[in-house]
């Protein structure tokens, strides 16, 4: 009867939302490595480098997602530590570490809190929490990043007040997110990429076209790298700049609270 397919579908439906968090977190990693050949590896490492990590920094990874630029710092902090033990300079280890990744989706953070718990670090804390809103003290972070997440705020410029108020002075803020390419060629070359490639390719490894539709909409949506600058030197951040990558696909922005 059509109501006993009714029953079935329903049944379906439950099972299927109850494997978003599953499918959504694999399909994630799988498609960031598919649609930028594997490039937003080098694009998080390019970002941690410029953040200069050190050993008892206080860090804020904002839309930190699955913790990919979390791990990366801590990383970088556990290597300098362990340089640092051979060279006995114990002193720079005494205060602790903290790394804290605010997400506004639990599913997100939960692969994250997953994948620390196999590397058994207790210097991440997991937070959630919208990035419009940030739930930490004024002046308490050394470093703020947010990689592929600012686009996805509804006001940038209160996520980037909330970043300003939560920085110590000397504080870092970097920004890593898909931007504009305005080199002739290479652009049309992206265009056709962005609007024809992403969304037949969402379709096919995540089932997803619309929400690949909307990536590619949200970019072109997101203001060209001078505009983005100007409103993060609008936040009360000095010395801002950008980086583009790859003639501009990604770019870097970053400013400090002096
Ligand atoms: N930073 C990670 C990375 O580079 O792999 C994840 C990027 S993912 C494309 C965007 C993330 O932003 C998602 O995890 C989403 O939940 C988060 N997000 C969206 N709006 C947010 C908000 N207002 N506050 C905090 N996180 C937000």
């Amino acid at each position: 009867t059509s109501f006993g397919f009714k029953e079935v579908r329903e049944e379906e439906k439950r099972q299927l939302v109850g494997n978003v968090f599953s499918s959504v977190a694999s399909s994630y990693d799988l498609m960031n490595d598919l649609m930028s050949g594997g490039l937003h590896r080098l694009w998080k490492d390019r970002l941690v480098s410029m953040l200069n990590p050190f050993p008892g920094m206080k860090h804020l990874d904002v839309a930190g997602g699955t913790g990919d630029v979390a791990f990366r710092i801590l990383e970088t902090v556990n290597s300098i530590k362990r340089r640092a033990l051979q060279d006995v300079l114990l002193d720079e280890l005494q205060e602790e570490t903290r790394i804290y990744i605010c997400d506004i989706n639990p599913n997100m953070l939960n692969v994250g809190k997953e994948r620390a718990l196999e590397r058994g670090d207790k210097s991440l804390v997991w937070v959630e929490g919208d990035a419009e809103a940030l739930c930490f003290e004024d002046r308490t972070m050394d470093g703020y990043t947010i990689a592929f997440g600012i686009r996805n705020v509804t006001h940038i410029e209160k996520a980037l007040a909330e970043a300003y108020r939560v920085l110590k002075r000397g504080g870092r803020f970097l920004c890593l997110e898909l931007s504009h390419v305005e080199i002739p060629v290479f652009k049309e070359l992206y265009d056709y990429y962005s609007f024809s490639v992403i969304p037949a390719m969402g379709e096919l490894v995540a089932g997803d076209r619309s929400s690949y539709q909307y990536l590619v909409e949200s970019i072109r949506r997101f203001p060209p790298q001078e505009k983005f600058a100007s409103m993060i030197a609008d936040a009360g951040f000095q010395k801002v700049e950008y980086e583009n990558l790859v003639g501009g696909v990604v770019a870097i922005h970053s400013g400090l609270k002096i």
